[in-house]
């Protein structure tokens, strides 16, 4: 789609209007975005720059704080807390058990979105709780509403009842759904059996320049600064730490590779202590703890990723997308992922990256063995990938999609 295509669907600059102006402009629809998050994780991180894009028509509504609104903020988004209710009840074990006595927080918390939403045009749901609870406000507030589907809605990740409610709500509640993958779409098809073309997808995308401006020519300076050993052979695994990211099986797989460190950047997000700990338990038993890197949280991942010989993905089920991807490959760097999901929209096996089995120990180690011992062939990879993350993977092609998607909902 070329510029004047874009500006006719959805003028993103609006010239101010006069007295003397003869021409009636089209109207850019006004949206509030909804995210049931205050912690920064894929889902926030693809909102961030959407939000960015439509400051002076749009605000977010989060519903629990954290570094997410700061983050908003600090690109001028304006940003509303609603979190005086505590909504417990719609996750898959409270759905079973707790959904009666959390229902009037719910209502409550239904009600303050759909107050919300009356000056805007589009209501923008941005993750599950946003969803039900925007969804379910619709005869309150009677706006468009969009869903952004960031999830693959299948019972490993979800019960029963949220299932049926989403499904119930995408029937009746919601106008327009934008997948962030194929994966994504499909599992979505699957339960509601709306039609491939009712789901499109799109990708996310990333400034890759962010990754380029980072100086990696002095490697044992770059490494000294974020206190990692100057001159080991790097896996980095970037994510937050939980289950099904598997970062125990990257702990299985390094330790069968003596010589590797393993680096895991990232933090318990979503309160996967028990998890975090077990991590360190079992770095300690397999007594390789000299090797693993806890990092925690980081702000800046374009220097930790730049700073990797590798850079692992190892969730043991289907990813819904895998930004981590994309941003491993915009830094230049070869990139081992579980082949599932979103994944195998992205990498192309021994093309522009390395596709394992997810939970395949033995194939991690194949795989980085494979390419320490032949780093021609991994910076072809890494090369490839960074080539494929400009090209199918950018910030203005992301923005461009979702801003046009905004507009065909407000229609
Ligand atoms: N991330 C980050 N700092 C960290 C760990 C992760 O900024 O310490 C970011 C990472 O760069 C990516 C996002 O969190 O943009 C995770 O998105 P992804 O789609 O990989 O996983 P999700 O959180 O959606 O499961």
């Amino acid at each position: 789609m070329n510029a004047s295509e874009l500006t006719s669907h959805f003028p993103l600059a609006q010239p101010a209007q006069t007295e003397t102006t003869t021409q009636e402009l089209p109207e850019a629809p006004t949206v509030l975005f909804v995210d049931q998050s205050g912690q920064l994780g894929g889902a926030e991180f693809s909102l961030l720059p959407l939000a960015s894009a439509c400051t002076q028509r749009g605000k977010v509504v989060l519903l629990s704080e954290g570094p997410f609104r700061g983050r908003l903020e600090a690109l001028g988004v304006h940003v509303e807390v609603i979190n005086e209710v505590h909504v417990s009840g719609i996750n898959r074990d409270a759905m079973q058990l707790n959904w009666l006595r959390a229902l009037p927080g719910i209502w409550r918390q239904v009600r303050a979105i759909a107050e919300q939403a009356k000056p805007f045009d589009v209501l923008f749901l941005n993750t599950q709780k946003a969803l039900v609870l925007g969804a379910l406000g619709k005869p309150l507030h009677r706006k468009r509403v969009i869903w952004h589907l960031h999830d693959i809605m299948s019972r490993e990740h979800f019960g029963h009842a949220q299932l049926f409610i989403v499904k119930w709500l995408v029937r009746h509640a919601v106008d327009h759904v934008v997948a962030n993958s194929r994966a994504s779409a499909n599992s979505l098809i699957a339960l509601t059996g709306l039609s491939a073309d009712a789901v499109p997808v799109v990708h996310n995308g990333i400034d890759a320049s962010e990754f380029s401006r980072i100086d990696a020519s002095d490697m044992a300076m770059l490494r000294r600064r974020l206190g990692l050993p100057e001159k080991a052979w790097l896996a980095g695994l970037f994510g937050r730490l939980a289950p099904w990211k598997g970062q125990h099986i990257a702990l299985a797989a390094l330790a069968r590779m003596p010589d590797v460190h393993l680096v895991l950047v990232g933090a318990a997000l979503f309160g996967e202590h028990a998890y975090a700990q077990s991590l360190h338990r079992q770095a300690e038993q397999l007594g390789i703890e000299d090797r693993v890197h806890f990092a925690g949280f980081r702000d800046d991942m374009p220097t930790w990723m730049k700073a990797m010989d590798v850079i692992l993905h190892t969730s043991t089920e289907p990813e819904p997308f895998g930004r981590v991807i994309i941003e491993g490959m915009a830094a230049a760097r070869p990139v081992v992922a579980a082949a599932a999901g979103g994944v195998t929209e992205i990498l192309r096996h021994r093309k522009n990256g390395w596709l394992v089995k997810p939970g395949d120990v033995e194939g991690f180690v194949d795989a980085v063995e494979t390419l320490r011992a032949a780093p021609e062939f991994a910076q072809r990879l890494a090369d490839q990938a960074f080539a494929d993350a400009q090209r199918d993977f950018s910030l203005d092609g992301y923005l461009e999609q979702m801003t046009l998607a905004i507009a065909h909902t407000a229609r």
